[in-house]
C-alpha cells in the first residue's frame, strides 16, 4: 500500500517532477534533460520502470551536462501539465535543451527501440544537438580532437593526464567516457577517429577503440585494457593515482516534488466482486473526456468520425443515471449538428464542465475507484474502468437491440466492438494495448455475426489478456489475473471434458448479461 506501489521514488538516480516543478526546472536549465512522462496505470510503463532506473543510474556521473526525469501524467494534479506539454501515449520521452524557454515542450523520442544502450547513445546525440550559444554548462567537448592537437601534447609536463580514445566513426565510446568522467579531476578525456591516419601510425595503435595516455610527467603510453567496453575504460582513468572525484552527483529534487500519495489518503475500501459500479465507470468516463482526449488540442478527420462513434455508442448505450446519459445525448446532438470538419478539444470541454453544468448535467468532476481500486495507487484503475464500460456496452447493445437504431451504427453487430478497437487502437494512453488488441481484432473480430457473438468476443479476448500478462509485474496481487468468470462468480459456466477445463459458452453469455446488466450496476457512492 503506499509507497510502495509509487513506480519511482526520491531513492531513484533521477528526478521526479510535478506540475508545481516542471516548468521552473526546465525553463533555462544550466543542463539538458531527458524527462519520461508515463502513467502509472500503464502496464508497460510498469514493466519499464526497472529500465529507466537502471539508464539513471548509468548516466549518473553526467548530471552537470544532462539529467534524467519522470513525471506521472496520471497524478490528477498533474493532468493539465501533460495536456500543456500535449502528452498523448505513455511512456514518452522529451529531450529538452539547456537554456530552454518557456515554450519549449521538448522534442519527442518516437523509436520503438527503448533499451538503455540506445536511450544513452541519443543522449549523446541529442546533446551533440546544441550549439555553441546552448551548450549546457559543464559541456566537455564531444567532437574528435584533432591530430595536431593532440601530437603537440607530446613530452609537455601538465598538471593532469589526458586520455585519448581512438576510435571507429560509429562508436559511442569515446563520448561516453568522456560524459563518464566529467566529475572528476586531475584528467581530461578526449576522442580521437581511427581514420586519422598519422595520429593511428605515430601511437602505434592497431586495433580500435583503444585508450591512449599522456602522463602528467611527460610520457606517454597505449594502455592495455582488459576489455574495449566502455565500463573498463571508464573505471581504469577513474582508479588513476592522482585522479580524484570533485563532485559528488547530486540528484536533487525540486522542491515540493514530493507528491502526496493518493492512496494514502483514501483507505481501501471494499467492494463486491460480483458487483459493477457505477463510479467505476463514470470515473472511466470522466478520465476519457477530461483527460485523455483532452491531451488532443483538435479533433479532425478520422479522429473526429470516431469521437462521434464513440459519443453515439455511449449516449445510445450507457445505463447510467439519467443526468450523465442527457448530458451525453446532449454533447451527441451537438456534435451532429456541427457542420465542421474541425473541432477545438476546448469547445468539447467547454460544453461538458460548463454549459451543461449549468443545466444541471454532469459526470463526476474527478477519479474514484471502487470495483476497480488497486491495492496501490500504480495499479488497475482507468484501464479496468475501460474493460468495465466496454463489457456493459456490449451487454446493453445486445439486450436493447433497438438502442442504435437511426444512428451511423444501426443493424451492425460489431458496432460497440469496433468503436471501442478504435478508440483503444487511436487514443488510449497505453500504445502497447493499444498494438495487442489491434492485432486480436485482426485475427478474429470481423467472424461477429451477432449482438450475443460481440459480448463473447470481448470476454474471449479479454481472458486471452489476462493470460498474457498474469504473473506480470502490473498484476495487482490482490487481484491476480485470471480465467474470469471464477467458478466462485460462476458455477455452471465451467465444466470438464475428457479431464479438461472447457467453458460452457451458453452459461458464460447468461453470465455476462446479468452481470453487466444494468440491474447489477450498483449507483453511485454505495458499495
Ligand atoms: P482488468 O483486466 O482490467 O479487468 C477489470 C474487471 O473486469 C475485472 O476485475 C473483472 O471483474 C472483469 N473481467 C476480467 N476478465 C474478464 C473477462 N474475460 N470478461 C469480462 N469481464 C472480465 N496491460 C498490459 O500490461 N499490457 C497490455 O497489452 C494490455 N492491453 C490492454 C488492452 C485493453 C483493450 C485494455 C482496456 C487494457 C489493457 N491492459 C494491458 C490493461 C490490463 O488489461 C488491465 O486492465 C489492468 O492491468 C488492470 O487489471 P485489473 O486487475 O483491474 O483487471
Amino acid at each position: 500500500h503506499g509507497q510502495a506501489g509509487r513506480l519511482y521514488t526520491e531513492e531513484d538516480p533521477l528526478v521526479i517532477l510535478s506540475s508545481d516543478t516542471l516548468k521552473q526546472t526546465l525553463f533555462n536549465s544550466s543542463t539538458a534533460w531527458l524527462v519520461q512522462f508515463y502513467s502509472s496505470w500503464c502496464g508497460h510503463c510498469v514493466h519499464y520502470s526497472p529500465t529507466w532506473k537502471a539508464l539513471a543510474g548509468d548516466v549518473k556521473d553526467w548530471f552537470q551536462t544532462i539529467r534524467i526525469g519522470v513525471l506521472d501524467c496520471a497524478h490528477e494534479k498533474n493532468f493539465d501539465i501533460c495536456k500543456e506539454f500535449g502528452i498523448h501515449f505513455y511512456p514518452t520521452f522529451r529531450y529538452f535543451k539547456a537554456h530552454g524557454t518557456t515554450f519549449d515542450i521538448g522534442k519527442t523520442y518516437r523509436g520503438a527501440d527503448r533499451e538503455i544502450q540506445t536511450v544513452r547513445q541519443l543522449m549523446v546525440n541529442f546533446l551533440q544537438n546544441h550549439t555553441r550559444q546552448d551548450w549546457p554548462a559543464g559541456y566537455p567537448p564531444l567532437e574528435p580532437a584533432r591530430t595536431e592537437d593532440i601530437l603537440s601534447a607530446i613530452g609537455l609536463k601538465s598538471d593532469h593526464y589526458t586520455a585519448v580514445i581512438i576510435e571507429d566513426k560509429e562508436s559511442y565510446i569515446g563520448r561516453e567516457v568522456i560524459l563518464d568522467l566529467m566529475p572528476y579531476e586531475g584528467i581530461v578525456v578526449k576522442r580521437a577517429l581511427s581514420s586519422e591516419k598519422v595520429l593511428v601510425e605515430k601511437l602505434g595503435i592497431t586495433t580500435a577503440p583503444a585508450v591512449y595516455l599522456f602522463y602528467p610527467n611527460g610520457t606517454h603510453a597505449g594502455m592495455d585494457v582488459q576489455k574495449r567496453i566502455r565500463f573498463f575504460f571508464s573505471s581504469f582513468l577513474k582508479l588513476l593515482p592522482g585522479v580524484h572525484r570533485k563532485q559528488a552527483p547530486s540528484i536533487q529534487q525540486p522542491e515540493q516534488t514530493v507528491i502526496k500519495d493518493q492512496s494514502t489518503s483514501e483507505r481501501f475500501k471494499e467492494f463486491d466482486k460480483s458487483k459493477v459500479y457505477m463510479v467505476d465507470l463514470e470515473s472511466g468516463l470522466h478520465y476519457l473526456l477530461r483527460v485523455e482526449l483532452a491531451t488532443h488540442k483538435t479533433l479532425e478527420g478520422v479522429e473526429l468520425k470516431l469521437f462521434k462513434d464513440f459519443v453515439t455508442v455511449v449516449a445510445k448505450l450507457f445505463p447510467g443515471r439519467q443526468s450523465v446519459v442527457k448530458l451525453l445525448e446532449t454533447l451527441l446532438e451537438w456534435l451532429i449538428s456541427l457542420p465542421l470538419e474541425k473541432i477545438p478539444y476546448e469547445a468539447i470541454l467547454d460544453l461538458t464542465n460548463n454549459k451543461m453544468r449549468i443545466s444541471g448535467l454532469h459526470l463526476s468532476e474527478r477519479v474514484q475507484w471502487l470495483g476497480c481500486q488497486g491495492s496501490s495507487v500504480a495499479l488497475r484503475g482507468y484501464p479496468c474502468s475501460l474493460w468495465t464500460l466496454f463489457h456493459v456496452l456490449t451487454v446493453q447493445a445486445a439486450s436493447r437491440t433497438d438502442a442504435l437504431a437511426n444512428t451511423a451504427l444501426e443493424d451492425d453487430p460489431q458496432a460497440v466492438l469496433q468503436t471501442m478497437r478504435q478508440y483503444i487502437g487511436t487514443f488510449f494512453g497505453c500504445r502497447e494495448c493499444g498494438k495487442h488488441f489491434e492485432e486480436m481484432a485482426q485475427e478474429s473480430m470481423s467472424q461477429v455475426k451477432s449482438l450475443d457473438e460481440a459480448v463473447l468476443w470481448l470476454w474471449r479476448k479479454h481472458n486471452q489478456v489476462n493470460a498474457r500478462l498474469a504473473g506480470s509485474m502490473s498484476e495487482d496481487p490482490m487481484f491476480p489475473k485470471t480465467q474470469w468468470p471464477t467458478p466462485d462468480l460462476c458455477p455452471t459456466c465451467h465444466e470438464e471434458q475428457d479431464g479438461l477445463h472447457v467453458w460452457n459458452e451458453d452459461m458464460v453469455l447468461a453470465f455476462l448479461k446479468k452481470h453487466y446488466s444494468a440491474e447489477n450496476i450498483l449507483p453511485k457512492h454505495t458499495s
